[in-house]
């Protein structure tokens, strides 16, 4: 494939010219990225266990079933049917979406893509439905990670990518407790095309409270989208 070509010589030139180490075992990474080939494969594999793994939050269960002992304690999804982030955000977690997010490691990209789309097998006829990005955002920073990430999905991997949702509330989520966080959504989140498709996946890289998802699930539920799964990168 011409990506990967190109992805092996953009690793090629940029190793040569900056080397980075490895974020976990501290070697160096021979590659774009903090996270060399044998790190990556340990520590963002087919998470593989969805049936030992909650429903609503992801986290793995000890000796629950279904929803862990936090979940059990707060109100339940109405609109998700189910949660699927990937893996857990720990402190390899945060260093991998901070170098992403706010240090621009675009060749994250490719990296994570490949995780979501391994996943994505197991979800045939499925929509991946992106979270929008905040009004403003691509302007103020010129792109948005969740955007790059639907777009290398669809390219690479022909995964089929519907970006219906917009956002138009101002206020920053993350300055908010959970629920302010959805009053703050609701109503916010909206719909731009008439119909929606029947299954559904909503892509975001992080899992916390779930309140943006589940609005999201809410207008695709409205227009009659019958089932809504989350898939995230990471959950908190
Ligand atoms: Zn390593
Ligand atoms: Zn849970």
């Amino acid at each position: 494939m011409a990506s990967s070509w190109f992805n092996s010589l953009r690793d090629f030139v940029s190793c040569a010219l900056f080397p980075q180490s490895c974020l976990v075992c501290g070697n160096v990474s021979l590659r774009s990225i903090p996270l060399c080939f044998k790190c990556q494969k340990k520590y963002l594999g087919s998470p593989d266990s969805w049936d030992l793994r909650c429903r609503r939050c992801g986290r793995f269960l000890i000796s629950a079933k279904e929803l862990c002992v936090t979940c059990r304690n707060i109100a339940p999804f109405e609109e998700v049917d189910r949660v699927f982030p990937l893996y857990p955000y720990d402190m390899l977690g945060q260093e991998l979406l901070v170098a992403w997010k706010i240090g621009g490691n675009f060749s994250l990209t490719s990296v994570f893509a490949s995780c979501i789309a391994r996943e994505l097998e197991n979800f045939p006829g499925f929509i991946i439905v992106p979270v929008p990005p905040r009004p403003g955002k691509i302007r103020k920073k010129g792109w948005d990670q969740i955007d790059l990430l639907s777009h290398e999905l669809s390219k690479n991997y022909g995964a089929p990518v519907l970006s219906c949702l917009r956002r138009f509330s101002q206020v920053q989520q993350k300055q908010l407790g959970r629920e302010e966080r959805a009053l703050n959504l609701k109503g916010n989140i909206r719909c731009i095309t008439p119909t929606v498709p029947k299954k559904v996946i909503i892509l975001d890289d992080l899992m916390t409270t779930g309140a943006t998802v589940e609005t999201c699930a809410q207008v695709l539920k409205e227009l009659n989208c019958e089932k809504v799964y989350a898939m995230t990168l990471f959950y908190d």
